[in-house]
Formats: structure tokens, C-alpha cells, sequence
């Protein structure tokens, strides 16, 4: 078994970006500019939000944190989304989700100007990504892809079973493992809540992508032998043991099927470091275009 570490290779893609951008804005050029709206206290998303801003102050891009109260009506938060797509200075934003139930999500990503778009949610996106045009590919898909990529990975021919259709992950991993190219060529197929026999599917594939939100919900007697394994589930368990009250764990039980697999990605140190770096990857496009 070896461990897909999302973190060194996420670390390693923050410090490839870092030099093409110290190479760039030493010419004389700008340095690329991500802004993310976050409404409301919601602490994962605020952790979320704060990790990418971080990320994005390692890699010498500029930063903007928009904080919006959960209050805050649709037709606001609509003119903050408006204002980015107009503000020159910004290369990329994003909405962190998931918003307040009195805002419809759908309108706010309709809003956004798919050319700063870095998330690749816009409808515009992600149907260019399905006809396999160049675009922002969602981050969290976008990030296994490269993840799967810098470990040559075979997936050419391979059972690939993605557990999850939601729009951020699950649909768009799935069109992406049945392109023609690589990582793709996978035989695709997507399960969800209504799928039957479950167990028996995924213990036919040779890449298992889980992305559920049901904490440890995959366990050793649904996978194959030496199946590549990921594992986009992050859940937030108390544990007083820990210095900040909790533990991460993901939708798969790791520690049984960690060593019935070939290539596994650790919840953390997996799948959510990786988002980060495609986001980054992403908003350097917006900023320089694709060939730099
Ligand atoms: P959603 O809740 O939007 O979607 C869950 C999907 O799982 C749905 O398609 C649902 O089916 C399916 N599902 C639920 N229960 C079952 C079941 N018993 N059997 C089979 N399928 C089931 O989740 P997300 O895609 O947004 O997120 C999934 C997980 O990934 C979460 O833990 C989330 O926190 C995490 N995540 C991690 C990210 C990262 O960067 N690492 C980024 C984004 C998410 P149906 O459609 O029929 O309801």
C-alpha cells in the first residue's frame, strides 16, 4: 500500500506556482488575485475560506476576504458578486458554499462571470468541461486528477466507481474519468442513494472514489484487492484527546482498507489539500492565461 499524500504534493504544486509567479512579477507583471465571499460563521467554511487565503499569501498571489453576515439578502450578496466581476484588479473569485437556505445558490453561480470563475461551477464551465474544451475545472475533481497524474496512476481501461453524483465532486470526477485522456479512459460508473447493490459495485472497481459525506462509510468487504482508493469525505469527530477537541476522518474506514489497497489518500493530508492547489492552479490561469 502506498499513501496518495496529498499534502506533499499539494505543497510541491504551491512551490512550483510560487517561482513561476516570483519569475513573472519581477518582469513587471501583476500577481494574480483571488477574492472568496464568505456569508455567515459556519466554522468549516470559515476554516475552509481561511486555509485558501493562507495559501494564497505562500504562493505570492493577492488576497481578498469578503465577510458577509448570514443575514445578508440575495440581492446584496448578488451586488458583491457583480462588483467582483467587474473590479479589473481580480482575477478569480469564489462563493464559498454552502449558503443560508433564503439565498438561492444556483442564481449566485449563474452571477458569476465564468472567466474569474476559479471554482468551475458556472453551467458555462462545466459544459465546456464535458465536451473536454479547455476551462477551470472544479477544484475538488480538478485536484484528484493531478493527484492521480503525479503518481502515474494507470487509469486507462479501469473500473472506476465514483460513489457521490453531487455537482462539486461526484458528477464532475465521473465525466472527468471517462474523457479521452489521462487520468480518463476509465469504464465510469457513478453510484448514489438509489443505487442497488452497492457493495457488489464497488468491490468491482479498481478505483474507488468516495464522496458521500456519511462518515466511514466504506469498509474493507466493499473493496477490491489492491484498489486505488480516494477518499473525499471529510467529517469532523469529537475527541477529547485531541488539542483542538476533534478529529478528521473521511467516508472510508482507513485503517481496514488501507492494506487491502494499493494507493489510498489519507483523510487528512488527501483529497483537501488538493483542492486548495487546484484553486491556486486555477486563479494563476485567470490571472497569465494557460501557457506560462
Ligand atoms: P453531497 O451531500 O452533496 O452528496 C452526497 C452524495 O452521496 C449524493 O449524491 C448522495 O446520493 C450520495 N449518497 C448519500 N448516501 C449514500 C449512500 N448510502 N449510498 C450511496 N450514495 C449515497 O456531498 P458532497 O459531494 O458535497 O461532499 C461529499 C463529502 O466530501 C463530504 O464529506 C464533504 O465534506 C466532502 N468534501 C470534501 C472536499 C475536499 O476538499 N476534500 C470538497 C467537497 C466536499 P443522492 O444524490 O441520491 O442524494
Amino acid at each position: 500500500m502506498q499513501i496518495l499524500d496529498g499534502k506533499k504534493t499539494s505543497i510541491d504544486i504551491q512551490e512550483e506556482l510560487s517561482q513561476k509567479v516570483r519569475q513573472i512579477t519581477n518582469s513587471g507583471k501583476k500577481a494574480p488575485h483571488l477574492a472568496a465571499i464568505l456569508v455567515g460563521e459556519d466554522g468549516p467554511s470559515k476554516t475552509y475560506v481561511n486555509a485558501k487565503v493562507k495559501a494564497c499569501q505562500r504562493v505570492g498571489f493577492k488576497s481578498t476576504l469578503i465577510q458577509l453576515n448570514s443575514n445578508v439578502s440575495e440581492k446584496e450578496l448578488l451586488n458583491q458578486v457583480d462588483l467582483l466581476n467587474k473590479n479589473k484588479d481580480i482575477d478569480g473569485f469564489i462563493v464559498q458554499l454552502p449558503l443560508p437556505k433564503h439565498i438561492d445558490e444556483n442564481k449566485i453561480i449563474l452571477a458569476v462571470n465564468p472567466e474569474k470563475d476559479v471554482d468551475g461551477f458556472h453551467p458555462e464551465n462545466v459544459g465546456k468541461m464535458t465536451l473536454g474544451l479547455p476551462t477551470f475545472l472544479p477544484a475538488t475533481p480538478n485536484g484528484i486528477i493531478e493527484l492521480l497524474k503525479r503518481y502515474n496512476i494507470p487509469t486507462s481501461g479501469k473500473n472506476t466507481v465514483v460513489v457521490g453524483r453531487s455537482n462539486i465532486v461526484g458528477t464532475p470526477i465521473s465525466i472527468l474519468m471517462s474523457r479521452k485522456n489521462y487520468p480518463g479512459n476509465s469504464t465510469v460508473t457513478l453510484a448514489h442513494s438509489r443505487t442497488e447493490n452497492l457493495k457488489e459495485i464497488c468491490s468491482n472497481a479498481d478505483i474507488l472514489i468516495v464522496a458521500i459525506g456519511i462518515s466511514e462509510f466504506i469498509s474493507e468487504d466493499m473493496i477490491k484487492q489492491d484498489a486505488v482508493i480516494i477518499d473525499v469525505g471529510i467529517h469532523r469527530v469529537k475527541d477529547s484527546s485531541k488539542k483542538n477537541g476533534f478529529k478528521l476522518l473521511g467516508d472510508v474506514k482507513y485503517k481496514e482498507v488501507a492494506h487491502k489497497s494499493s494507493y489510498i489518500t489519507p483523510v487528512p493530508g488527501g483529497v483537501g489539500p488538493m483542492t486548495i492547489a487546484s484553486l491556486l492552479m486555477n486563479t494563476y490561469i485567470a490571472c497569465y492565461g494557460r501557457d506560462k
